[in-house]
């Protein structure tokens, strides 16, 4: 029998015919799935039940949300399914970060990188980062993931799958500290999905993580940034500026030309944030593009009254692209030049650069091969 799995309707319960549309109840916020229960004729606290035994406690198969009776479980098997990932592969780097790669229901790849922090009193803080796009359409000129090209967008379910998967995979006892939309994607060019799966994510009945836990990393879509801070509040925003004038910017963050410097701080300086809110600007170190101590004193004033923080990440390389990392002294000046100019700057190491898990080292390499091919 062929199944045909919907994200989105409701089946139609009286349809007792083989072709009956399943549907995938991941990504479903809790008004859909009381929704989906109401039209079964069950009552609503049916959905919540549902809703919990799938966000709350991860369980996948029906059958065990042992506080639903036999009869509608029975039913529901027939009806829906809780999608799932499953590792395709999993990577771990000498630093014991580790690298996920998850094949999506149409054959797609995306990665999911989880990072482990220890700390002074032997524990462990973990912090996974996840993928919002197969591919990504801002083309910059420093990042894998570019090379890809843009594929299609995640939805909120696919978004939210990665976590939920991830987290079956920490060792017992543990949970995520921090979440970041910082892998494969511009997560603001998948705005409704992006917001959807901070739902999910925060959601009190569900996975139930405060949205400060929680960072947006963005290329700078300055419309869309305030959009979902407004629809989102308190979840972190981490803005990539990578340059402090529009000339260098645009040529190695295309979507540059269309939402220059002017405009993206402009925004970030009139974002509704809270007061313990700051923004942290993530900025790529680039050997003789973006790394002088001019670019750090143009940065500074830029910045010059903006609750933030910055973040320098000197760059992660990968074959057949023609930048430079920056000599770690180069890297400490403009750290230097930017904390003298008052500003907190750290320099972020890279976690799991020997498993390509680093920022921007991110993608299917297939999707990259074929790209190329079709370009030759
Ligand atoms: S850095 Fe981010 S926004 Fe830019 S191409 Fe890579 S994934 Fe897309």
């Amino acid at each position: 029998m062929e199944l045909m799995v919907s994200t989105k309707n409701s089946p139609d319960w009286r349809d007792d015919s083989p072709a009956q549309e399943i549907t995938d109840l991941k990504g479903m916020g809790e008004e859909e799935i009381i929704e989906f229960c109401l039209e079964a004729g069950e009552p609503a606290y049916r959905g919540r039940q549902i809703f919990s035994w799938i966000y709350a406690k991860g369980e996948t198969d029906l059958d065990r949300m042992s506080d639903l009776p036999r009869a509608f479980r029975e039913e529901l098997a027939r009806r829906a399914r809780v999608g799932w990932l499953e590792p395709e592969k999993v990577e771990k780097g000498a630093d014991g970060t580790e690298k996920f790669l998850w094949r999506l229901g149409d054959g797609n790849l995306v990665e999911s990188v989880r990072v482990p922090m220890p700390l002074p009193d032997g524990k462990t803080r973990w912090s996974l980062c996840i993928s919002t796009q197969v591919g990504c359409a801002m083309g910059c000129a420093f990042c894998l993931t570019a090379k890809m090209g843009f594929v299609r967008q995640l939805s909120a379910g696919e978004i939210v799958e990665q976590f939920l998967a991830a987290r079956r995979l920490l060792p017992e006892g543990e949970r995520y500290h921090n979440v970041v939309f910082m892998g494969m994607g511009e997560p603001l060019d998948n705005l409704e999905a992006s917001v959807a799966a901070v739902r999910l994510l925060t959601h009190p009945k569900g996975v139930g993580m405060s949205p400060r836990r929680l960072t947006l990393s963005t290329v700078g879509i300055a419309p869309k940034l305030l959009e979902f801070v407004r629809e989102v509040p308190g979840v972190g925003v981490a803005v990539s500026l990578h340059a402090a004038d529009d000339v260098t910017r645009g040529k190695i963050v295309p979507p540059n030309r269309k939402w220059p410097l002017n405009e993206i701080l402009t925004t970030c300086r009139n974002l509704p944030l809270s007061e313990r809110q700051r923004i942290t600007f993530e900025y790529v170190l680039l050997s003789g593009v973006n790394d002088s101590p001019e670019d750090a004193r143009k940065l500074a004033g830029l910045l010059r009254g903006i609750r933030c923080k910055v973040n320098l990440l000197p760059w992660n390389p990968f074959p057949d692209v023609s930048f430079e990392r920056p000599a770690d002294s180069r890297v400490g000046e403009f750290r230097r030049i930017l904390t003298q100019s008052g500003l907190d700057a750290f320099v972020r190491q890279s976690k799991g650069l020997d498993i390509r898990a680093a920022c921007g080292q991110l993608a299917d390499d297939d999707k990259i091969a074929d790209r190329a091919g079709r370009r030759s």
